[in-house]
């Protein structure tokens, strides 16, 4: 069965809709960052991390023509409800909403917002920014498509010697298998992996989780599902790749 029908991908009022009712049911606190073209930009944070308990943070819908992340986002969180109820999350669902109507990677002013995250004037991101200020977090997922992507991959910001990625991507390669690429986006990658211990020295401007890291979040992984292949298929990679982060990033 499918999980989602494909002309749901773009309707962006439904999936925040959808996310209104999950709150509702799990008890969570849901606040609207700003609203873009009548669309609202809602977050959502558990009672654990309201209380300050490091919190998992989630997001995706930074791209609106990657509708795989934004969906596989929300049908793991409706999967794992009680899971949410009683940890700890901040989670951004759909951070660019004009976008996804429009199956557009850029917002409602044609900017790519992931080069804005540093930005507290902006319309989105300062918001977002003040949301997140102070918050103490264990990890940080932002997921992603990537249209030139042949297989999943992730980026991972992590400080510490161990790497995670390796283990989560081999756990999600039976939905879809790994880039094969040596080089990802002109990064050196290794079986669908590409790590950092440090931060690149010249950027265009701040992708959300470089932000994140900046603001103390001691680990970041960007998972890309490949926007070419089946929709089902880039939705439940997605899902997988949320629920082997959850077991392994403990
Ligand atoms: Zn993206």
């Amino acid at each position: 069965m499918k999980l989602l029908p494909n002309h749901r991908a773009h309707d962006a009022q439904h999936l925040i809709q959808r996310w209104r009712v999950l709150a509702r049911r799990v008890g969570c606190g849901l606040k609207t960052l700003c609203k873009v073209n009548e669309l609202p930009v809602i977050v959502i944070e558990s009672t654990a991390a309201q209380a300050g308990q490091p919190a998992a943070y989630l997001s995706s819908g930074v791209h609106g023509d990657e509708p795989g992340a934004a969906w596989g986002l929300l049908l793991w969180a409706e999967k794992h409800m009680r899971e949410i109820e009683h940890g700890s999350f901040l989670i951004a669902p759909c951070l660019n909403p004009v976008g996804l109507t429009l199956n557009t990677r850029a917002d409602h002013r044609g900017i790519d917002i992931n080069r804005r995250f540093h930005d507290a004037d902006d319309v989105i991101c300062g918001p977002w920014q003040r949301w997140i200020a102070g918050r103490a977090m264990r990890f940080g997922l932002c997921l992603h498509e990537d249209y030139d992507a042949q297989g999943i991959y992730l980026y991972e910001l992590n400080h510490t010697h161990q790497t995670a990625g390796h283990a989560i991507i081999e756990r999600c390669a039976r939905v879809i298998a790994p880039d094969p690429r040596k080089t990802i986006d002109g990064q050196r990658a290794k079986s669908g992996v590409i790590r950092r211990r440090t931060l690149p020295a010249h950027l265009p401007g701040m992708p959300e989780a470089i932000e994140l890291h900046v603001h103390s979040c001691p680990l970041t992984m960007t998972f890309e599902t490949p926007s070419e292949f089946d929709l089902d298929k880039r939705v439940r990679a997605q899902v997988k790749f949320i629920e082997t982060a959850m077991e392994v990033l403990v």
